[in-house]
């Protein structure tokens, strides 16, 4: 319940005890922020533990959260957040003072707060739906989003052939990807993970697939060959991952407190099934056999993807046209047999 909320819940976190009648200002140094199935999590990193203020608003849609006693200083970009249970977020300055205005969406259920060391960071958890904000208040979709990430981008060159960079091959595959979908599966509505120039971790972009509720999310590197493979995430990964050195895309965990949390990572495990059957339908149109299925790998892009989720690695010397027509091929086969 929103209203259980309460006016003013405040932490006060271990104040030295000789604590200086200064003001100590909380400076936020990072935020960020995770959509999961059930509730979204809203995470400020700060310089150093210092007290906070976090107040609802009367009709509960928009949660403020301030310093206690010193300025907030903002040393962060607010990502943009827009997942049905988060609208937004915003710094706002009244009278000198600045503050950060979550504004909820009608997804959000009830919020709870609280602080975690190490680095020191404030958290926040709002529960998606609840009795009074049925879920169903949501707008409906009504296209399928189908989510390609292309892998790395910017610095991160990827593989490098005589035949060029692979940040440049994937791109360049996912926007054929894109073409195609968009003439031959309308119902779907194609979005990347990233742009040109751009390479987010590979939180974000499992974050952003499932921020935006992807049915499909398609992760493409390339291989020096003429290969193509695909791939789905092996269950018990981590196991895999330690006793095989990591190789090329097959990295371990990124050193990030929250994705180590219990829920981050395990939400590809409820769509095996799924994926699988995804993978095996992209491995017949790509090789033209039927017995061949998608292989398994620790992949750490796919772990916290909420969806059918595969990577898809092309041979830098495969003609790409043909590799996105029986990549859309599949796709349609297996959004006919899933709809
Ligand atoms: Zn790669």
């Amino acid at each position: 319940m929103r209203k259980a909320l309460a006016w003013f819940l405040f932490v006060l976190l271990a104040l030295p005890a000789a604590s200086s009648s200064e003001e100590r200002p909380l400076v936020i140094k990072a935020v960020r922020y995770f959509s999961y199935p059930t509730f979204t999590r809203v995470v400020f990193e700060t310089e150093a533990a210092a007290p906070y203020v976090l107040v609802a608003s009367e009709d509960g849609q928009i949660l403020t959260f301030s310093a206690y006693e010193g300025p907030l200083v903002l040393r962060a970009k607010l990502p943009p957040i827009n997942d049905g249970v988060v609208k937004s977020m915003q710094l706002k300055e009244i009278a000198g003072r600045f503050s950060i205005e979550v504004s909820l969406g009608l997804a959000a259920g009830a919020a709870k707060d609280f602080v975690l060391t190490n680095p020191d960071r404030m958290v926040i958890d709002i529960t998606r739906g609840s009795a009074d904000q049925p879920p169903t208040a949501q707008p409906a979709e009504s296209q399928a989003v189908i989510v390609i990430d292309p892998g790395h981008g910017g610095r991160n060159t990827g593989m490098v052939t005589g035949r060029g960079k692979e940040k440049s091959a994937t791109l360049m595959l996912a926007r054929l990807l894109r073409r195609k979908i968009k003439a031959q599966l309308p119902d779907m509505k194609v979005l990347f993970t990233r742009e040109k120039g751009k390479s987010p971790s590979l939180t974000t972009r499992a974050a952003f697939s499932n921020s935006r509720q992807a049915a499909i999310f398609l992760s493409l590197h390339s291989s020096p060959g003429n290969d193509v493979r695909v791939y789905i995430l092996a269950l018990g990964a981590d196991t895999v991952s330690r006793r095989s050195p990591p190789r090329r895309d097959f990295l371990g965990f990124e050193a990030e407190s929250e994705q180590k949390k219990m829920l981050w990572g395990t939400q590809q495990a409820a769509h095996a099934q799924a994926s699988s059957s995804l993978g095996w339908k992209l491995m017949a149109q790509l090789t033209g056999k039927k017995n061949r299925g998608p292989m398994q790998a620790p992949l750490v892009v796919l772990k916290p993807v909420d969806a059918s989720a595969v990577m898809i690695e092309v041979g830098m010397k495969r003609n790409r046209t043909q590799v996105a027509n029986a990549v859309v091929k599949g796709i349609a086969e297996y959004v006919r047999e899933n709809r």
